[in-house]
């Protein structure tokens, strides 16, 4: 773990974590592709991470993660540049890969509570930026395709998301 009082500790923890991975044959998909990362790393875990548009909830431009009992929803903002949703994307994937607690949503919260606000005084934010930004260099430059194809699993995991929250219907684009 980090010194939480030194965070120019943080680096060695991010090149730390992304050796593991790459010892397990996880590498950051380049082209980038969301979904792909997804599936390995679901794999690894043994449980699933649906991918969740945030445009679903209203949203334009935040990122969660939500951890489920049976697996993990990770909400991105899918309106956004394929730069941000790469970065976004990847931070939650920090989270995630780092051991961070997940969000955990009761029925009929309202996810906007939930919404994330930057603040670094978190070392877990300053880890998963650290992870999002270091990780976003192994893939290319410019992202083109931003994620990769949603699944019906997906689908079927935001409705359920929804559901729970209490979100207005959105329709699907
Ligand atoms: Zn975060």
């Amino acid at each position: 773990m980090i010194d939480r009082d030194r965070p120019d500790d943080v680096q060695p923890v991010i090149d730390a974590a992304l050796a593991g991975l790459r010892r397990q044959s996880v590498t950051i998909p380049s082209p980038w592709n969301a979904r792909a990362l997804c599936d390995r790393l679901a794999a690894l875990r043994g449980r699933p991470i649906h991918l969740v548009p945030g445009s679903r909830f209203g949203w334009w431009f935040d990122h969660l993660w939500i951890a489920g009992d049976n697996a993990d929803f990770i909400v991105w903002a899918d309106r956004s540049s394929p730069v941000h949703q790469r970065h976004g994307v990847l931070h939650e994937i920090g989270h995630l890969v780092l051991g961070h607690a997940g969000v955990l949503v009761e029925p009929g919260a309202d996810l906007n509570a939930l919404r994330p606000h930057l603040g670094y005084d978190d070392p877990d934010e300053v880890e998963a930026e650290c992870f999002a930004t270091t990780a976003g260099l192994l893939a290319e430059t410019r992202p083109g395709a931003a994620v990769g194809t949603l699944t019906p699993e997906d689908r079927a995991a935001a409705d359920r998301l929804a559901a729970m929250v209490g979100a207005e219907a959105v329709r699907w684009t």
